[in-house]
């Protein structure tokens, strides 16, 4: 109902009637909450049916601007209107300038609201860590002693599924003495959620011997924080509240120095298969065995690489499997053809084009597959190796190529490795290597060579490109005029004109023709 109350917005010092209403938002904590007739679709049905008038103030182009044609709150992301100075801000943007605003006219504040509720941490299961808690008859409830931790589970309990947890009925565990008065006591028979030990195992694993406490400090301090963690997004959410959590707890207490746990976060996608997420529940399950079988496990794992990027959904398709299992085979012929003439290859001495261009491509390839896996780019890296043999292939190497055609194909193969290792390893033993590729390190770029030694340039003729023509990068300016001139497709667009001007800025030339 109204109030007969008028409230003014400080924003805009409009006129605000104050309404009490029988619902209340669950979200939004305690106070009132300001009615936004034409955003929310709460307040758009109150205000419809109440007659309080709806104003928009977020908007996007395709919508009607008459609020009456809308059948419901529009409430997307969207730029401010009636708004006064904060007309055309981006509606999340605008949140924080108008409480900016506020704030500088003594109006406002702003606050964060924690939702923090009891968290109950025990589970009727076996399979779980004891909570350390003993009943005693005189002392009522006492926590285990120290030197007494970490209560173990007893491995004799017979697993039911009936009459409440297994631990209540294994006597040898259930029975014990106080640790204040030296009574007969009994434990507590639940076990923790799983929750509470994968919420900070990272730190017990930087000491998993460490006896004296719940880890070494200073080997926690040298092993935090974890580089990169890694998740299923439906279990990373919970997951990172609850770990976060007791890292700030146990900093708090004095254990860590740090206070987050995590540097970097990558959900992987799922894998979806005929619409939908791949599980045993829909029977849509392929079994990674019948490819491990057929194919073998480097095409398994290709197209699982190659398929999507890392943290995007992955299509399963039977077509890509055949696809990843068709350019292994083309990886290997390129080495079994060639295997023979190259294992006494040396380098010749000249670097002419042709080897220029080869080391060129050895070294993008290097530095692209390289920057893409230090960035979990694998698709993007495998489609580089792809084009790279591709290259290869049409590089038709003569005798005196041969040592640095060796070298490309070693690179290939190491490349290669962290994505198909079963492979890598047959190609580089048969290159005459005696070694484990994996022993090899990693090919670093060879800056020299990383750039290509000839640039594109596009030719225009008044605004128009007319044509392209490749020269070499130290190529003086006059000479690029001479060379555009002599393009056919430039010389008939020239005709007997007079060129007036020639502009030749960063790979771009341009003739203007008045
Ligand atoms: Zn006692």
């Amino acid at each position: 109902i109204y109030s007969g109350v008028n409230l003014i917005n400080p924003a805009n010092n409009e006129i605000v009637k104050l309404f009490i209403a029988n619902f209340g938002v669950m979200e939004y904590g305690t106070g009132d909450v300001m009615g936004v007739p034409a955003h929310d679709q709460r307040d758009f049905e109150f205000a419809t049916k109440f007659n309080i008038p709806k104003k928009i103030v977020i908007f996007k182009d395709d919508l009607s601007s008459d609020i009456n044609l809308w059948d419901k709150s529009f409430t997307e992301e969207g730029y401010l209107v009636n708004s006064g100075d904060f007309n055309g801000l981006q509606n999340e943007v605008a949140k924080e300038k108008i409480v900016e605003y506020l704030a500088s006219k003594n109006l406002a504040r702003k606050s964060f609201q924690y939702k923090l509720r009891d968290w109950n941490v025990s589970r009727q299961r076996y399979w779980g860590a004891p909570i350390p808690i003993i009943y005693c008859p005189n002392c009522g409830l006492v926590p285990e002693k120290v030197e007494n931790l970490p209560v173990k589970l007893p491995e004799d309990v017979e697993i039911t599924g009936f009459g409440g947890s297994p631990l209540s009925k294994a006597e040898n565990f259930v029975n014990t003495i106080c640790p204040i008065c030296g009574a007969k006591a009994k434990r507590e028979t639940d076990t923790f959620d799983t929750f509470v030990e994968s919420s900070w195992y990272f730190l017990r694993y930087c000491s998993p011997h460490y006896d004296k406490d719940i880890f070494d400090k200073q080997k926690v301090k040298y092993w935090m924080d974890v580089d990169q963690y890694i998740g299923g997004i439906e279990h990373a959410v919970m997951h990172l509240l609850y770990a976060r959590y007791f890292m700030k707890v146990l900093s708090d207490l004095g254990y860590l120095e740090s206070r987050e746990p995590f540097k970097r976060l990558l959900t992987q996608g799922m894998v979806i298969k005929d619409g939908a997420k791949m599980s045993k529940s829909k029977g849509n399950v392929v079994d990674p065995d019948d490819i491990v079988n057929t194919y073998g496990a480097d095409t398994a794992r290709l197209f699982i690489l190659f398929a999507a990027p890392v943290d995007k959904d992955l299509e399963w398709s039977d077509e890509g499997i055949e696809g990843s299992y068709r350019f292994l085979n083309r990886l290997y012929r390129l080495f079994a053809n060639n295997a023979q003439r190259l294992k006494n290859a040396q380098k010749k001495d000249q670097i002419d084009e042709r080897i220029r261009e080869l080391l060129y491509e050895i070294n993008s390839c290097v530095q692209k597959v390289t920057n893409d896996i230090e960035n979990y780019h694998f698709n993007t890296a495998i489609a580089k190796l792809m084009e790279f043999v591709n290259f290869l292939y049409s590089f038709n190497p003569e005798d005196e190529e041969l040592g640095y055609f060796k070298e490309a194909l070693e690179k290939l193969a190491i490349l290669s490795s962290p994505f198909v290792p079963h492979l890598a390893c047959e190609v580089w033993e048969m290159l005459g290597h005696d070694s484990i590729i994996f022993t090899q390190s990693w090919p670093k770029v060879q800056k020299e060579y990383a750039e290509k030694s000839t640039v594109k340039i596009a030719i225009t003729i008044n605004g128009k490109l007319r044509d392209t023509i490749e020269i070499n990068k130290d190529t003086k300016q006059e000479e690029v005029e001479k060379l555009a001139l002599q393009s056919e497709k430039v010389k008939k667009h020239i005709a007997n004109k007079e060129v007036k001007k020639y502009i030749y800025v960063e790979n771009l030339f341009s003739t203007y023709m008045y």
